[in-house]
């Protein structure tokens, strides 16, 4: 149902959102906290941005290994060869112009008996609250033979972005006309779950009009995916999927898309049913919090961080507050969308318990995941949430997927939104 009373009333909701968190008129005074973020990706920069227009008096520090950002989101476009490097790119010069303090170093752990940060160059950080926002880890041990080493080297995940996502393109651009490229998703919870099917989406258009002879075999530890009808839809439209010439096949996990072990020198992934030897081979491995949580007590069984969902404070640590994929924030998605909003809220739970004000009883959040099929094709998830007072739900009636009957017209601007989407989050994120 993409249709204007959807998009209607997800903007009407966009407005409530920031109505209902917009930051805190606090009047500025010195030395109101200390706030150390651990990661200056989505949840965190943005988390950042947001304590300061609340209380610019609040010193705020982001740790980040790295000196530029790549967001994932659009990633996909850059392996297909639909957009550069460059326009993925984001730097911390805006967040430094607004005093932010950006440390170019690793967290290593967080010492959270006496509210420290232990970083690998620069010593130790106190904190009055700590935002923990490192994104995923991966769980190497469910493939036998395929670990970080290799992904960094050979067989790019390109599931966090930057050297593996042009890695990805380049072997894309090297293999033969009539080559297997061989994508492996994983159970759920994994960070953005329309991301594998977008992927598959991109590659086959690049591989339509370069290498019409090769295919894309998805192997899914899933039964279904996010977004399944209207992907499958657009396959069967643009690559004959379901016949016996279809650029893409999807084995679902029951048939023996679980993949159990890689065997790096002839290619050849082993599945429960059958071995498959491609060219190009994108395994996408199962996933869990960043290691800083695990390695600092962060994680429950699982290997996720519990949390307060009205806050986002953690469940197994005080003043220490987790948002994005590394949070326990179902049923919103893991997504950039979700990790922005959960460090709205966040931040103002956060300035709020630092002047002993009352915080925001029900945050609402919203989230839409666009997937980009080819340059005049999209198809978006919307959903509307609310705190009810004891956990995040889904409000009943909002939000809403591409209708399967949307005309040629829609879907195009369905690309300009994911466009759009794109520029205004990443604003929201890093300023300028
Ligand atoms: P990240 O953005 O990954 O940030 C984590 C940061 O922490 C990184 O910069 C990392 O360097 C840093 N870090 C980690 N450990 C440490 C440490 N010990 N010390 C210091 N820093 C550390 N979402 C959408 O909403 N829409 C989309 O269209 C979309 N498309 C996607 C497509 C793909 C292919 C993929 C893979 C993901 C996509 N996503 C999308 C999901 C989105 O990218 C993530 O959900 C989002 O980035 C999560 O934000 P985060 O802050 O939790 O983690």
């Amino acid at each position: 149902m993409i249709n204007l009373s959807r998009r209607h009333f997800v903007q009407t909701a966009s407005g409530l959102l920031l109505l209902s968190q917009s930051p805190l008129s606090l009047s500025a005074k010195k030395n109101s906290g200390e706030i150390v973020i651990i990661g200056g990706g989505v949840g965190g920069a943005t988390a950042a941005r947001y304590i300061k227009l609340s209380d610019p008096s609040i010193k705020v520090t982001i740790i980040e290994p790295n000196a530029n950002y790549y967001t994932c989101f659009m990633s996909n476009e850059v392996i297909s060869g639909q957009r550069t490097m460059e326009s993925i790119k984001f730097s911390y010069q805006h967040l430094i112009a607004m005093g932010i303090n950006i440390i170019q170093d690793f967290a290593q752990v967080i010492d959270t008996e006496k509210k420290q940060v232990i970083t690998k160059n620069h010593g130790k950080m106190s904190y009055d609250r700590c935002i923990v926002a490192p994104g995923i880890d991966f769980r190497w041990s469910l493939i036998e033979g395929y670990n970080e080493q290799l992904a960094a080297t050979q067989f790019p995940h390109a599931w966090q972005a930057g050297q593996q996502t042009i890695r990805l393109k380049h072997q894309l651009e090297a293999m033969k006309d009539g080559g297997l490229v061989i994508i492996s998703a994983p159970k759920n919870p994994y960070r953005c779950p329309p991301g594998p099917y977008e992927r598959a989406s991109q590659i086959a258009y690049y591989l339509k009009q370069h290498k019409p002879k090769s295919k894309i075999l998805i192997l899914d530890a899933k039964e279904n995916f996010s977004k399944q009808e209207l992907f499958i839809q657009a396959w069967k439209k643009y690559y004959g999927y379901g016949t016996n010439k279809s650029l893409i096949e999807w084995v679902k996990g029951s048939e023996g898309g679980i993949v159990e072990a890689l065997h790096a020198k002839t290619r050849t992934l082993v599945g429960a049913v059958d071995d498959h030897i491609g060219d190009v081979l994108n395994i996408i491995p199962e996933q869990k919090a960043g290691k800083i949580a695990q390695l600092s007590g962060l994680v429950n069984k699982q290997g996720w961080c519990p949390i307060d969902q009205q806050t986002f404070a953690s469940s197994l640590a005080k003043d220490i507050y987790v948002i994005g994929d590394s949070s326990m924030a179902s049923p919103l998605p893991k997504s950039a969308f979700s990790a922005n909003n959960e460090a709205k809220v966040c931040a103002r739970a956060i300035v709020a318990s630092l002047h002993n004000k009352p915080i925001n009883p029900n945050p609402i959040f919203i989230n839409t995941c666009y997937s980009v099929i080819t340059p005049e094709d999209a198809v978006s998830i919307a959903m509307v949430y609310k705190y009810s007072g004891t956990k995040i739900e889904k409000i009943k009636g909002s939000g809403g997927s591409t209708a399967l009957d949307s005309t040629a017209n829609m879907r195009k601007r369905e690309v300009n939104y994911a466009h759009s989407w794109f520029n205004n989050i990443s604003h929201d994120i890093f300023g300028g």
